[in-house]
């Protein structure tokens, strides 16, 4: 059988999934937590406590910042330590609340068994009270982008949704954490989906997973079998067909125009299986966003594994228990290689959208030598946007952004594909990323000015 796949460039990168058949491991606490008030898109969390108070595991500590922010959850008990502002994963001056840990003292109102909650047996749960829900519990998008999966259920008037996609896809080297949740938690997520089903107002669910975890496409197939309304579709393996758009063309064959549009304007609504187990505990067991499944992972790491971490963990805590930092020159990065970002300091926290901490070696890791671009055009056929990579690098080394943004500059996923097929191994995505974040920095400026 044919499976079915995004239609426009891709890419093969070596898969590396090292963790793939490690059970999930519970990450011990940290001693000292960090929160970042930005793990999500749109506006920072404003603090709710202030030094010295005392929180529980699940107690707010800093509240949504506007319409499209989200409130964040303190993951552990102990005294506020300070609110403070600490460098970030790239560099830059964060705010952040610390958290000293003492015990493990949970809030009462989060519903801690193991009982499986199903749709059917809580009529009382409206479209609105499942939206409301998931928003009070600080729920984002668990892929990586971390948009506030509230806004996503309530799509604007012009836009219908007739279904729900869930990214089982994984496509990323290395990173097994939504594979072993998939695994361990396969009704949860099915319970999540229907909740995002309900939400949403649609009654067609799909879970794409791409062809390399048979286990997990086995799995779902068998649990869903004889419910009309939700579909297993097994993808064939290409990279980034986790991107939204490149699943929702592989799911059900429609292509989401440029930006501004997004994928509910075809009638899909796309959420991460991290995403959906998130949502059945935020709405079934009344828990907040504040643990996640976590890969840990690297050629030279001894013990390479997949975690449940408390939010606030310190990346170098994970570290050590898989073995600590290789000898040698590494590159650890929060996320996988080819859309993950370099860290340069491994103190910075574990968030909600942290699915993996990737440690490359230097071999790995080390970039060649940039030669003269041949024209031989791999990069537009690589690419999942149907862009021209070559030019909007070339456009924006030399700062020409009225050329890079007629080019489309702001339709680039930034999925690396583009560089990654460079025979000349040329630094398009550096490049193309300092284009598109000036681009869009100049149409903010113009639409505030409208
Ligand atoms: S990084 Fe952007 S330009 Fe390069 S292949 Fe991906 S979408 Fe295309
Ligand atoms: S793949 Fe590299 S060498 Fe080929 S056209 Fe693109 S930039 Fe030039």
């Amino acid at each position: 059988m044919k499976l079915r796949t995004f239609r426009i460039g891709g890419v093969h990168p070596e898969e590396n999934k090292l963790t793939d058949d490690a059970v999930t491991q519970v990450a011990a606490l940290p001693k000292q937590a960090i929160f970042p008030l930005s793990q999500h898109i749109g506006a920072p969390a404003k603090p709710v406590v202030k030094k010295g108070d005392k929180v529980k595991v699940g107690t707010m500590i800093a509240e949504a910042g506007g319409f499209v922010s989200a409130p964040v959850y303190s993951s552990v008990s102990g005294t506020v330590f300070k609110i403070d502002t600490v460098f970030d994963a790239t560099g830059y001056r964060q705010p952040v609340i610390i958290i000293n840990v003492e015990g493990d003292e949970w809030e009462e109102t989060i519903d801690r068994s193991d009982k499986l909650e199903t749709l059917s047996a809580h009529p009382e749960l409206t479209p609105e009270e499942i939206v409301e829900r998931i928003k009070v519990a600080g729920v984002t998008g668990m892929g990586g982008a971390g948009f506030p999966t509230f806004i996503k259920l309530c799509p604007p008037p012009t836009a219908k949704a007739e279904c729900v996609i869930i990214n089982g896809v994984e496509c990323e080297p290395y990173i097994t954490s939504d594979y072993r949740l998939m695994l361990e938690h396969a009704d949860e997520i099915l319970v999540g989906l229907e909740l995002l089903m309900k939400a949403s107002k649609v009654t067609k669910g799909y879970i794409g997973i791409e062809e390399n975890k048979p286990a997990a496409i086995k799995l779902l197939t068998e649990k869903t079998a004889g419910n009309p309304n939700i579909e297993i579709v097994p993808l064939a393996q290409k990279y980034p067909q986790g991107g939204e758009k490149q699943l929702v063309d592989a799911v059900i064959r429609r292509q989401v125009p440029a930006p501004p549009a997004i994928p509910v304007n075809v009638g899909a609504i796309v959420q991460n299986v991290g995403t959906a187990y998130a949502v059945y505990q935020a709405v079934m067991k009344r828990k907040p966003l504040f643990e996640r499944y976590t890969t840990v992972t690297g050629k030279k790491l001894k013990n390479p594994g997949n975690y449940l971490v408390r939010m606030g963990t310190p990346m170098r805590d994970l570290i050590d228990v898989c073995g600590g930092m290789p000898e040698g020159d590494n590159k650890v990065l929060a996320g996988g290689p080819m859309m993950g970002k370099a860290l340069n300091n491994i103190d910075v926290p574990v968030c909600k959208g942290t699915n993996s901490i990737t440690v490359l070696t230097d071999d790995d890791a080390k970039r060649k030598t940039p030669q003269p671009c041949i024209r031989c055009a791999k990069c537009v056929s690589a690419c999942p946007m149907g862009l021209e990579p070559y030019l909007l690098a070339t456009a924006s080394s030399l700062h020409d952004w009225d050329r890079v943004e007629k080019e489309d500059i702001t339709s680039c996923i930034e999925c690396g594909s583009c560089q990654f097929t460079c025979p000349a191994h040329r630094p398009m995505l550096d490049n193309i990323r300092l284009g598109k974040s000036t681009v869009m920095g100049i149409i903010r400026a113009r639409n505030a000015k409208k």
